[in-house]
Parts: C-alpha cells; sequence; structure tokens
C-alpha cells in the first residue's frame, strides 16, 4: 500500500518519524513537513532530544588514523591558502 506523502495524516507521518530519523534520512525535506507546521515543531523537538541524548553516551575515542586523516586534511588546506593574503 503506497501512501501518498502529501495527503499523509500526522499520526502517519509521526508513525514515520523516529524510523527515518533512525535511518539518517533528511527527514526535513518530507512534504508533509511543507504543510504542517506542528510536525515541524515535533521534528526540532525531537532533534533536540536526539542530540542531548548523542551527548550522554560515551565518548568514543576515534581510532588514530582518523585522526591522522583530519590532521593531513587540515594541513592541506593551509597550505592552499594564499599565503599573500592578509591576515584580518
Ligand atoms: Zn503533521
Amino acid at each position: 500500500m503506497t501512501e501518498d506523502p502529501k495527503t499523509m495524516t500526522c499520526e502517519q507521518f509521526q508513525a514515520q518519524l523516529s524510523e527515518l530519523i533512525g535511518t539518517g534520512e533528511i527527514v526535513a525535506d518530507h512534504p508533509h513537513l511543507q504543510s504542517c507546521p506542528r510536525c515541524r515543531a515535533l521534528l526540532a523537538d525531537l532533534q533536540t532530544i536526539a542530540e542531548a541524548a548523542r551527548q550522554l553516551l560515551p565518548i568514543v575515542e576515534p581510532p588514530d588514523e582518523v585522526w591522522e586523516h583530519i590532521e593531513s586534511a587540515i594541513k592541506k588546506e593551509e597550505a592552499s591558502t594564499d599565503p599573500h593574503e592578509e591576515p584580518k
């Protein structure tokens, strides 16, 4: 059964919402949100909660290779900036 996302009810949308957030989908682009400020507000609340929950989780240290990768990316970035440009 296929639902037209534009005509789905808030109930149907909210039933899918947690699933959509779990999969990392960009829920903000959902057609239902274009016409429903109530669900937009709900989504904002959920994202605040999800963010807070993430901060409560134990911090996992990324492996050294990740830092090396980040460092070399930063160095590349610095090297590509124009040395003649005046600092602001
Ligand atoms: Zn709605």
